[in-house]
């Protein structure tokens, strides 16, 4: 299997692999921030096909940093694969690499200011409260990992639950907040590098198409290595999504997607920049472990950066359990997933308006 071993591994993988199947490549670089190894950091974009496309496939990974373990594996897999033989003559397929690079070089969710990209394209200029999110906070992180403070807040937690849920506490964690720059799914108080430059390289791949098609990959919810088709904005988008995708797509508005329904993704920026009337874009999402797991996973690495020791041995602790709670690195998972990313990629490629 061609998934990666950490993020040099994937970018270098990503380039050589689009460069022998006959893809242009660019580089986005970071202006301000290395890796781990003090390499560059990039967003990587490679295109198949006629610079005046009809159509364009669009595939993205990394949104979410270090979710893109999976979606660069599945993007060279389909290098590897042959399905881009023989493409419509109309039609091109652009790869996006690591839409937030340092998240996925440093195995964290969020960027470099702690933003997840998928709560950060929102207008600014309003204030955005999630009363939701403000009640739990101190819970979520708490002032030590191992002692009193944190067995209070997972007393509080667990109380919470039971009152109200494991959804009502999912929605209340999971759906932005602008806030507290330190606490989980902050949406940040301006736009972050990432999207800036998905903004940009939608406008020069995509925005003159007549029909775009696009999978942004994630992991971390939904049944293990299984691969859910999600439609996070209209309705109207969704149907088309089904039609594209296959039935067993779901819809954030309806209530039923493994996640829940969130403003400001790349989704959302992507219909501002192409038009609605030309787009239909989904998340991809693969289950890993059961959500508890994962938001424990993704609490505990918020947790450490927030109030934690970067440099102690706690640290590869917490940051190797975030990157196994998003990416399985065994055979039978990487295959179900490539399977599944390759299937759908075959209906895009054979999807005609
Ligand atoms: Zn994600």
């Amino acid at each position: 299997m061609l998934f990666p071993n950490d993020y040099v591994d994937a970018r270098e993988r990503f380039r050589t692999l689009a460069s022998r199947r006959g893809f242009a490549l660019e580089s986005y670089e970071h202006p301000a921030e290395n890796g781990p190894q003090g390499e560059t950091l990039s967003c990587d974009v490679a295109r198949l096909g006629p610079s005046d496309a009809e159509r364009v496939i669009l595939i993205s990974s990394g949104a979410h940093g270090v979710e893109g373990f999976c979606g660069s594996g599945c993007q060279a897999e389909l290098l590897a694969s042959g399905l881009l033989d023989g493409l419509p003559g109309d039609t091109a397929v652009v790869l996006v690499h690591a839409v937030n690079p340092y998240g996925f070089a440093w195995l964290r969710r969020t960027n470099e200011d702690n933003i997840d990209l998928n709560r950060n394209f929102v207008d600014h200029s309003v204030a955005l409260a999630n009363p939701g999110y403000d009640e739990i906070h101190n819970w979520l992180v708490p002032r030590d990992w191992d002692g009193p403070a944190r067995a209070e807040a997972d007393a509080a937690i667990d109380a919470y639950i039971t009152e109200r849920g494991l959804r009502a506490f999912q929605v209340a964690m999971t759906s932005g907040q602008y806030t507290h720059p330190d606490g989980l799914f902050y949406g940040g108080k301006a736009p972050a590098w990432s999207n800036e430059t998905w903004r940009s390289l939608l406008r020069k791949h995509c925005a003159n198409a007549s029909q775009v098609i696009a999978i942004d990959i994630h992991t971390g919810l939904g049944p293990r290595g299984v691969g859910e088709v999600i439609c996070v904005t209209s309705e109207a988008e969704y149907l088309k999504a089904k039609a594209i995708f296959g039935e067993d797509v779901t819809w954030t508005g309806g209530g039923e997607a493994v996640s829940a329904q969130v403003g400001g993704s790349l989704a959302h920026a992507a219909h501002h920049e192409i038009g609605s009337e030309k787009l239909v874009m989904v998340a991809l999402e693969f289950g890993t472990y059961p959500i508890p797991e994962t938001l424990e996973a993704l609490r505990a690495e918020t947790w450490l950066v927030a109030r934690g020791n970067l440099k102690g041995e706690q640290a590869d602790s917490l940051k190797k359990a975030l990157k196994d709670a998003f990416y399985i690195d065994e055979p039978d998972w990487q295959m179900a997933v490539t399977d599944r990313f390759l299937g759908l990629f075959r209906r895009m490629k054979e999807c005609r308006p």
